[in-house]
């Protein structure tokens, strides 16, 4: 006979892993299954690791609200797990007289976000801040509480520490279909066996829309939008202070030149619209434009190494929003069109799950809550991480390139 959980999370990104926490530290019983060898492989593997703070989100989105649920809780989370993170801040810079207008308006649209420590900056002041910045620019604004984590480290923490709390993965574990036996009785077939579960919960990210199908829904297209970054050795960080954004376009945040949570100096993400679901191969014209792009912003990167390069895709859809639906009677939460902001909304995310699971699809939330106790971890080879006594491969190219091997606590 096989066990019934309470959930089964689909998908090993971001997303699922935050899900697994939440629930699991709300005493669910919960299992992950993931496709892939390793967890955070896909759309989560090809970001830029930073907690943004919701300046720029739709108003009244569901985005919005869920980085600022996140705003709120991330921080005391990745403190506990002994984490690292860092509020470097971030200036959006106008290059152009005609961008001035949409800088005020981004000023007025980060109150209306709530995030009211955004101020606008004389150029002198940017350049006392910036003094490695191209000369030219029309004005600034400051956003001060803009922050970046390790995007690979703390997904897998989430897991690592989920485990730890009773909560079982599966990796090399393709979902091939589910059948509902009766309203709260999912049967899951895999790769690696059948899995049972009162609830499924879809965090399939690029493959989202296909996940949904098995469950018998159509809410969305997965559209997948690539992005490519250049990786600089650590010692062009003295050349930043805060991470450098340009004015927004209509196709998202642009071009961002930052520090990662190690202190390695990124360029990207571009945005460009892709047809294959697969992590992309670095394209030398993208390359050359992003190193344009760093001529023209910060001259002084020219002095520095690119010391690796990498992609990664979007899973966007039609839709700009976040699509987070609950069917109570198929027992089914479905998470799809995480696009740029999982890592940003990753606890709001999973509180909302938490509130579909307990009020939409009725199940007792009279349970257990457990303690957030510290990690251990220690990055034992190129590529390995051990999380509490447990070896996991690292994906990440900013964990790769940046976390030292003496890291340990
Ligand atoms: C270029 C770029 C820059 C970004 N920058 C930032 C940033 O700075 N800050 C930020 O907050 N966000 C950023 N994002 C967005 C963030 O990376 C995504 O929102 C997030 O990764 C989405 O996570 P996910 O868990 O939904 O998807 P994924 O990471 O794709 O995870 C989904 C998982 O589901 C698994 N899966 C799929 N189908 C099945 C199946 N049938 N059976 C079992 N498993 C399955 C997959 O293998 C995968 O591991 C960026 C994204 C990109 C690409």
């Amino acid at each position: 006979m096989v066990h019934k959980h309470d959930v089964a999370i689909i998908g090993g990104g971001v997303v699922g892993c935050s899900v697994l926490f939440e629930l699991t530290n709300r005493g669910f019983d919960c299992v992950l299954l993931e496709k892939n060898e390793s967890l955070v492989a896909e759309a989560s593997c090809g970001n830029s690791g930073m907690l943004h703070t919701g300046f720029d989100a739709p108003l009244n989105s569901i985005e919005l609200d869920c980085i600022r649920i996140c705003q709120r809780r991330i921080f005391d989370v990745l403190d506990r797990l002994h984490l690292p993170c860092k509020k470097i801040g971030a200036t959006m810079v106008a290059w152009k007289q005609e961008e001035l207008t949409r800088l005020s308006e981004i000023e007025v649209h980060a109150r209306q976000c709530e995030v009211s420590d955004v101020v606008s900056l004389s150029m002198s002041q940017l350049y006392q801040r910036e003094p490695h910045l191209s000369l030219g620019a029309y004005g600034a604004l400051l956003i001060p509480a803009e922050s970046v984590v390790d995007p690979w480290l703390m997904p897998v923490a989430f897991a690592s520490h989920s485990k730890r709390k009773g909560a079982e993965i599966k990796t090399e574990c393709l979902v091939t279909s589910c059948q509902q036996q009766s309203q709260y009785d999912w049967q899951i077939e895999t790769t690696s066996g059948i899995a049972r579960a009162s609830c499924v919960i879809n965090c399939a990210g690029l493959y989202g829309d296909i996940v949904d199908k098995l469950g018998g829904f159509q809410n969305f297209q997965i559209l997948p939008r690539k992005g490519q970054y250049l990786v600089y050795e650590k010692r062009a960080n003295s050349l930043l202070n805060s991470s450098i954004l340009p004015i927004p376009s209509q196709v998202g945040k642009g071009v961002i030149i930052f520090r990662s949570v190690y202190d390695n100096v990124l360029v990207g993400p571009t945005s460009e619209e892709v047809t294959s679901r697969l992590l992309p191969a670095i394209d030398n014209d993208v390359a050359r434009r992003l190193t344009k792009h760093c001529d023209d912003t910060i001259p002084g990167l020219k002095n520095y190494q690119v010391v690796t390069q990498y992609a990664g895709v979007r899973p966007a859809t039609q839709t700009k929003d976040y699509i987070i639906k609950a069917d109570r009677n198929k027992s089914w939460i479905t998470i799809g069109g995480i696009r740029s902001t999982g890592v940003s909304g990753c606890l709001g995310i999973a509180e909302k799950v938490y509130d579909l699971l307990t009020e939409n699809i009725g199940l007792d939330p009279s349970r257990s809550l457990t303690a957030i106790n510290s990690l251990n971890y220690r990055r034992i080879a190129d590529d390995y991480v051990v999380i509490d006594g447990a070896a996991y491969k690292i994906t990440h190219p900013i964990t790769l390139s940046g976390m030292e091997y003496s890291a340990k606590l």
